[in-house]
């Protein structure tokens, strides 16, 4: 019995540092940002949950295939602490450090769905915080730029990404200023709540582009799409209530 179990963690152990190699290889110059498929599938969740996760957001309306493929795709227990690793295909949020989230899969995926992300487009996320929803928008093919403003947090979904083969281009910075040097942006994702608009970003657009953002204060907020029509010129639509961490301004340790 002890020599099986010491055979079986000697194989994961194995299956891990080959992943470990492959995943952390220098990423190229001109090398998309998403990973080699053998690298996610070696660590991947062992029952397929990812896959299971991806159709029950489907049984729960979300009909983007693209979206759905790449929730399958991405491995939710790697981007949180592993003590709450069971829960990680739960459709729930959950904790990371300093006090903030990980989406719910749900949100994560309207959000997305909400972009309606072509290859290759520019995408610009507000709040990296696990680094989990810029792995599913580097599994949808796009050119991925992600601010956090906790310094620890940006270090640690850095490493996570990496380990994964993901290779986003990620800011430690205020998420109010965004990426000027960088605009402008097909699309905007912000993943905390401002209370108002973030006038800095509208600029940061492509006339044609949009931004998707949770906007109102502490008690919830609605799902705004603000899209730029013209140079001065913008259009909102909402798509519904839903509760995320407050936008704050400022940088944290
Ligand atoms: N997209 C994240 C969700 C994280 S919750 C994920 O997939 O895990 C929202 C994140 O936004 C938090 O990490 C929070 O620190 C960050 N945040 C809040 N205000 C911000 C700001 N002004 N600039 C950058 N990040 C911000």
């Amino acid at each position: 019995m002890k020599t099986r179990m010491k055979r079986s963690l000697t194989f994961i152990l194995i299956g891990f540092c080959l992943a470990g190699s492959v995943a952390c290889a220098h990423p190229q110059k001109n090398e998309t940002q998403k990973p080699n498929k053998q690298v996610t599938d070696t660590l991947q969740h062992p029952t397929g949950a990812a896959k299971k996760l991806a159709e029950r957001l489907k049984r729960k309306g979300i009909t983007d295939k693209r979206v759905l493929a790449a929730i399958g795709n991405v491995p939710r227990h790697l981007f949180i602490d592993e003590r709450l690793a069971e829960y990680a295909y739960l459709d729930r949020p959950l904790p990371i450090e300093k006090g903030q989230t990980i989406s719910q899969p749900y949100t994560v995926a309207v959000q997305t769905e909400l972009l309606k992300l072509k290859p290759g487009e520019k995408v610009l996320e507000i709040g990296t915080g696990s680094g989990y929803q810029a792995a599913v928008l580097c599994e949808m093919d796009a050119e991925v730029y992600s601010i956090e403003r906790y310094q620890e947090l940006h270090l640690q979904a850095k490493e996570t990404l990496n380990k994964l083969g993901y290779y986003p281009r990620l800011f430690f910075g205020d998420g109010f200023e965004g990426l000027p040097q960088h605009a402008p942006f097909d699309k905007i994702l912000v993943t905390a709540a401002p209370e108002k608009i973030p006038e800095k970003l509208l600029n940061q657009l492509k006339i044609g582009g949009w931004m998707v953002v949770p906007l109102g204060g502490r008690q919830g907020q609605k799902m705004t799409v603000i899209k730029r029509i013209g140079n001065d010129k913008f259009r909102e639509s909402e798509h519904g209530d839903f509760i995320f961490v407050p936008m704050q301004e400022g940088t944290e340790d």
